[in-house]
C-alpha cells in the first residue's frame, strides 16, 4: 500500500531531499499535498512532477499566482490554496497518512501539532516546533495516536542507537549529540563575521536560517532542547561533542560502558528515507561511506565560551517555563535581522540572551497559548533590536 504524504517545506533543502527520494520509490510513496512559504516557482515545478491533490503557499496573497502557474502547467484539477491556515488544514487532511514537516521556524507549530492531533505519521524535520511545543506537543502525539519520527540527523541517530533499549537502560543513558562545529571552529573572534560567511556550511548544504544557527552552535542548543523532549532525557545526561567530519550522527552511552552510534555520508536523504520507511529501510542513492577513505575521524569540546547560545539553550532547559520559546522567538528575529545585515554576529548572542533572561513566562498550556508567547517574545525582541546597536 502506498503512503500518502503530505510534504510541508516543499521547496526548501529537506523538503527537495524528501521528493528526491519519494521520486526512488513510486510505488510507496504518493505525494498528496505540497505546501510551501511564499515561493510558487519551485512549488509548482514540484507539483508538475508528483501531480499532488493540493498545493498550498503560506503567503494569503499568492492565490492568484498559484492558481495561474497551476492551470498554465496543465495542472487544472490541483486544488490550490492559500493562507497559513490552508497549510494547517493540509496537516490533518484525512486523506493523507503522513505528514513530513520541514517548514523552517516557529511558523511551523500550528501545522506540527494539527498533524499530530490528526494521529499523523509525523516526520518531524522542523526542530523550532519541538522546541516551542515542549511537553505539551509530546502529549498530544501520545494522546492522540500520532507516531513522531525525527529527520533531524541527530535524533534519527539518537532515535535509531536507543531503538533496543528498556525504559530502564535508557533512564540510565546518556545522549551524545555531535556537532560539526559550523563554519567558525576553532575561532575565539568573531567579530566582523557577514552573513554571507556564517550560511556557508562546510558539511552541510541548508537553509539560511539553520545554517546561520550552525555557525552560532544555537542549532546544537535547539537540538539538545529537541533531544530534551524527543526522547524524554534531562537536559545534565545529554553531551554534545564537536565532530567536524560529520560522520557520526549521534550516539547513546549505556550503563555498561557500550555506545550505539549511527554513522553515514553527511546527506539528509538517509535520516529522512528513515523516517519515510520506518521499521523498513528503503534505499536513497546517498553516497555509501567508506570509512577509508576518510582516514581519520576527530573529536573536540565545544567552545561555550566563544559560542554562549549553546550554553544559553541548556540554561533554557534548565530553567523550564517558556525559557526555550522565548529563546527560540529572540532567535529567530535575531537571525533574519542579522541576515538582513542590520546587527552584528556578536550582536545577535547579545541580544537573544538579553531577551531570553529578560523575559520569563510559565510554560504555554495550549497552542494558543504558545502562539501568543511566541508573537510577545518576537515583538520584545524587535523592540530591544531597535532600541539600540548590536
Ligand atoms: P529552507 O529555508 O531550505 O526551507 C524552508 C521551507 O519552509 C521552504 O519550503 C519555505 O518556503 C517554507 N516556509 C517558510 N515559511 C513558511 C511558512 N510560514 N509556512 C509554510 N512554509 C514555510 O529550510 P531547511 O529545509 O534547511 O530547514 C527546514 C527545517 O528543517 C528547519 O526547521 C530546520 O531546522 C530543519 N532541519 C534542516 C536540516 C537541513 O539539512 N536543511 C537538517 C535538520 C533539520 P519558500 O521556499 O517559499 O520560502
Ligand atoms: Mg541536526
Amino acid at each position: 500500500m502506498q503512503q500518502k504524504i503530505t510534504l510541508l517545506g516543499a521547496t526548501g533543502s529537506i523538503g527537495r531531499s524528501t521528493l528526491a527520494v519519494a521520486a526512488l520509490h513510486p510505488d510507496k510513496y504518493r505525494i498528496h499535498a505540497l505546501a510551501g512559504g511564499s515561493r510558487v516557482a519551485p512549488l509548482v515545478e514540484a507539483a508538475v512532477q508528483f501531480r499532488p491533490k493540493h498545493v498550498a503557499v503560506a503567503d494569503e496573497s499568492r492565490y492568484r499566482e498559484l492558481r495561474d502557474a497551476l492551470d498554465a502547467a496543465g495542472l487544472k484539477d490541483t486544488e490550490a490554496h492559500a493562507g497559513q491556515a490552508a497549510v494547517t488544514e493540509l496537516a490533518r487532511d484525512p486523506e493523507c497518512d503522513a505528514v513530513l514537516q520541514a517548514i523552517v521556524g516557529a511558523a511551523g507549530v500550528a501545522p506540527t501539532f494539527a498533524a499530530a492531533r490528526a494521529g499523523k505519521r509525523l516526520m518531524l524535520a522542523n526542530k523550532e516546533s519541538v522546541v516551542c511545543g515542549g511537553g505539551l506537543l509530546m502529549r498530544t502525539v501520545a494522546e492522540c495516536g500520532a507516531t513522531l519520527l525525527p529527520v533531524d540527523s541527530e535524533h534519527s541517530a539518537v532515535f535509531q542507537s536507543l531503538a533496543a533499549a528498556t525504559p530502564a537502560q535508557r533512564r540510565e543513558a546518556r545522549i551524545i549529540l555531535t556537532a560539526s562545529g559550523g563554519p567558525f571552529r576553532g575561532w575565539k573572534d568573531l567579530s566582523g563575521i557577514t552573513p554571507e560567511m556564517a550560511v556557508k556550511h562546510p558539511k552541510w548544504n541548508m537553509g539560511r536560517k539553520i545554517s546561520c544557527d550552525s555557525a552560532s552552535l544555537m542549532n546544537k542548543g535547539l537540538e539538545v532542547i529537541e533531544a530534551a523532549w524527543l526522547f524524554d532525557f534531562p537536559e545534565s545526561r545529554i553531551d554534545v561533542l564537536v565532530h567536524p567530519e560529520s560522520i557520526i550522527h549521534s550516539m547513546v552511552e549505556y550503563a555498561d560502558g557500550a555506545v550505539m552510534a549511527e554513522l553515514g555520508s553527511p546527506d539528509m536523504k538517509t535520516p529522512i528515507a528513515i523516517a519515510m520507511a520506518w521499521p523498513e529501510r528503503i534505499t536513497t542513492g546517498v553516497k555509501p561511506l567508506r570509512l577509508a577513505e576518510c582516514g581519520k575521524l576527530t573529536f573536540e569540546e565545544a567552545d561555550t565560551e566563544t559560542f554562549p547560545l549553546l550554553a544559553l539553550a541548556r540554561e533554557t532547559l534548565r530553567e523550564g517555563g517558556a525559557a526555550s520559546l522565548v529563546m527560540n522567538a529572540a532567535n529567530e528575529v535575531a537571525v533574519e535581522t542579522f541576515l538582513d545585515h542590520r546587527i552584528s554576529f556578536t550582536g545577535l548572542f547579545a541580544a537573544v540572551a538579553e531577551m531570553t533572561r529578560g523575559f520569563t513566562a510559565p510554560a504555554p498550556a495550549s497552542l494558543e497559548e504558545i502562539l501568543a508567547l511566541d508573537a510577545e517574545a518576537r515583538e520584545r525582541t524587535r523592540a530591544l533590536l531597535a532600541s539600540r546597536a548590536f
